[in-house]
């Protein structure tokens, strides 16, 4: 279950679901439901396209991986982030819905290099409201690189 909200408004309510994932092996179609209203599709022909986020083959995770919990309002900051590469962007997007929150998995480099996008978005960020969202980010994250003890 991806920490991704759904977008349906059923009965003119948001919906309060998250976005459930299925990639099966071969065709490399993805399939995605809801967990709460069932709104389904099928996404195919990502590869190769802006939104292909999987690791490339040299990038290897080096460090001890932790399970990091933010609110949602941190990971909805993290996804509006203008200028993540594809290593910090794949982190945002694996994230994972959970009863308490949302689940990033990462070593204390990738969490090093997510903080640097946030600190640069923020300083560069006109919009009060905005800037005081990814201050909120950059101090969930910090607090938990320095738990991480790197
Ligand atoms: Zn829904």
């Amino acid at each position: 279950m991806s920490a991704l909200p759904c977008r349906r408004r059923p009965g003119r309510r948001s919906c309060p679901g998250h976005i459930v994932v299925f990639r099966p092996d071969l065709p490399a179609r993805i399939e995605r439901r809801c967990d709460s209203c069932g709104d389904e599709d099928v996404i195919s022909g990502w590869e190769g396209t802006s939104f292909d986020l999987r690791a490339s083959k040299h990038r290897r995770s080096t460090g001890t991986v932790a399970d990091i919990v933010v609110p949602d309002e941190v990971a909805t900051a993290l996804r509006d982030l203008q200028l993540l590469d594809a290593d910090c962007g794949r982190l945002v997007y694996q994230a994972r819905a959970a009863d308490d929150g949302v689940v990033l998995s990462a070593d204390g480099d990738e969490l090093d290099e997510l903080l640097g996008f946030v600190a640069a978005e923020a300083n560069h960020e006109p919009n009060r409201r905005r800037q005081q969202r990814l201050d909120r980010a950059f101090a969930v994250l910090s607090d938990a690189l320095q738990t991480m003890g790197s």
